[in-house]
């Protein structure tokens, strides 16, 4: 499609989507001398970032970084591009002086490392986080957004919420040179004399992408209800390859009908186990990286036909239920956000997303596991529980082991479902943050950053997308910037 003469509105750079990646791509482009659009489809800006729990790792020593990333590759076989993870580490290492020059005053504070410790070069990995004014659980994610979209709004660029964009607009060589967008109910043909950067976030809100790419059913987000795989279907329209649609960074949570994403639960506490649908224990339930959930559940049974790990309960006694809150993590994630977890948990009790019973047979049949067999699983993990070891998966027990007993009624359960932090998979990028066809030829004036198309693969570095989303976000708003300067001088050709 190619529009030329009916242009509505022209810019130097238009950023598809508000989120952590949009952000740094509008003031990267923008400092770098382009006039910028940033249009977002919801009603404001924020995406997962600003649900998220807002760390962001920046390597230290680069060669011990690059081996310690392209290692998660190799472990788990997802496509690597060793320029791409160069570039990352090289870009993310200046994220935190970036942040700091944006507003005087930014401090960060480090809150961990490498997710995998034993892989050679972990050591180069730290987690970071922005202190700022804000309290509870999203508190960082919320720190960074008030300094990301305050240097947005400092700069004057102009954001267009409920601004879907709906097609990317090609001229005759197959360059990108613009956007259709649907604006108030008015399609408008917006030229991007630069560059587009695709920064819609993954397809956790989008059941059919799902069920087309990642295992395990059913699959419920955390996530924004924005990311709908708008930008895999945007890229693709134009030719561009794809890559990571299997790799997903999924937790726990469940899934109550008083919000359209999930709510976050925190597996492995002392006094809860995990159980199949038969009532089995199947996993060292303190030893789940939380990102990798789904790769713990999604086993499918090809005899019973079933995933039998999805749902799976969590179980945990009386004691346990007044000790405070069975999760840690509830207030994260879009729906999180929205709900204040009691401290005794009686209000998820009253709102029947706790089930509960007087004895643990009445509880298994209220769940529908088999009830002798939730009592064998009960005592053989009280059993160990009293003998200071997990005889099933070595679970570590907590200083205090008698807290760890499930013998007291009444009996509760979560029914818990794999639930993704956000998707990685999406158009592929080189390490200009340029999307490429599926030859890897870039196509010109395509962007992309964020976890749309990410570098993650299977295996995910905890505190990686939003370093990501911040570095290639950067790379892709300067790049399309200056996609047209020759000598120093900005678009002088025009
Ligand atoms: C509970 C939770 C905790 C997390 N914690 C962390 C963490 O601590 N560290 C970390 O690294 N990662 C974390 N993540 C993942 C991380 O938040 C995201 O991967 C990252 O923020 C993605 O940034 P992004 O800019 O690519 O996308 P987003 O921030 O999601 O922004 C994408 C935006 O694009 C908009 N959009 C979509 N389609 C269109 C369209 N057609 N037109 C216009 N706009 C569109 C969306 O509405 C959205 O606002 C967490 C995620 C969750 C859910």
């Amino acid at each position: 499609m190619n529009p030329s003469a009916s242009w509505d509105k022209t810019f130097d750079v238009v950023v598809i989507g508000y989120g952590g990646a949009g952000a740094a791509a509008a003031i990267a482009a923008h400092d770098a001398g382009a006039e910028v659009l940033i249009l977002e489809s919801t009603s404001r800006g924020g995406g997962n970032t600003l649900v998220s729990f807002g760390g962001f790792a920046s390597p230290g020593e680069t060669d011990k970084a690059v081996s310690y990333i392209s290692a998660l590759y190799e472990y788990s076989h997802s496509e690597k591009d060793d320029g791409l993870i160069r570039a990352f580490v090289e870009e993310s290492s200046k994220t935190i002086a970036w942040l700091k020059n944006l507003q005087e005053g930014v401090e960060v504070l480090t809150y961990g490392g490498a997710s995998y410790p034993d892989i050679p070069g972990a050591e180069a990995i730290k987690r970071y986080v922005i202190k700022g004014p804000h309290k509870g659980a999203t508190a960082f994610a919320q720190n960074l957004w008030l300094l990301l979209s305050g240097a947005v709004e400092a700069r004057g660029i102009p954001v267009l919420t409920q601004a879907p964009a709906e097609r990317l607009l090609t001229g005759p060589d197959g360059a990108v040179t613009g956007i259709m967008a649907s604006i108030r109910d008015k399609k408008l043909l917006i030229r991007a004399r630069d560059g587009v950067v695709l920064t819609t976030g993954g397809y956790g809100s989008d059941a059919e992408m799902l069920r087309n790419h990642a295992k395990g059913s059913p699959l419920y987000t955390l996530g924004h209800q924005g990311n709908r795989g708008d930008g895999v279907r945007l890229a693709q329209k134009v030719g561009a390859g794809l890559w990571h649609m299997n790799g997903v960074s999924c937790a726990f949570g469940i899934k109550v009908p008083q919000f359209e994403s999930a709510l976050l639960i925190a597996i492995g506490a002392a006094g809860q186990i995990l159980v199949d649908r038969s009532g089995k224990r199947f996993v060292n339930e303190g030893a789940i990286e939380r990102h990798a959930g789904l790769l713990s559940v999604d086993f499918f049974d090809s005899q019973s036909l079933t995933y039998p790990r999805i749902p799976s309960y969590l179980l945990f006694d009386e004691a346990t239920r007044k000790r405070g809150p069975v999760s840690r993590t509830a207030g994260l994630g879009y729906a999180g956000v929205q709900h204040t977890w009691s401290k005794d948990n009686s209000v998820e009790i009253m709102n029947g997303w706790i089930i509960r019973d007087e004895t643990l047979s009445g509880l298994a049949g209220k769940i529908g596991v088999d009830a002798k067999t939730l009592q064998h699983t009960v005592e053989l993990w009280n059993r160990s529980v009293r003998a200071g070891r997990d005889s099933l998966y070595d679970r570590e027990l907590p200083h205090a082991p008698l807290t760890a007993l499930i013998e007291t009624g009444p009996f509760h359960a979560l029914e818990i479902y794999p639930c993704l932090l956000n998707t990685q998979g999406g158009p592929k990028r080189n390490e200009k943050a340029e999307v490429t066809d599926p030859f890897g030829e870039p196509i010109p004036g395509l962007y992309s950053a964020g976890e749309l198309g990410s570098m993650w693969g299977l295996i995910y570095q905890g505190g990686g997308n939003i370093a990501e989303a911040l570095a290639f976000g950067r790379i892709a708003g300067a790049g399309a910037a200056l996609r047209h300067a020759t000598g120093g001088f900005r678009r002088s050709f025009r």
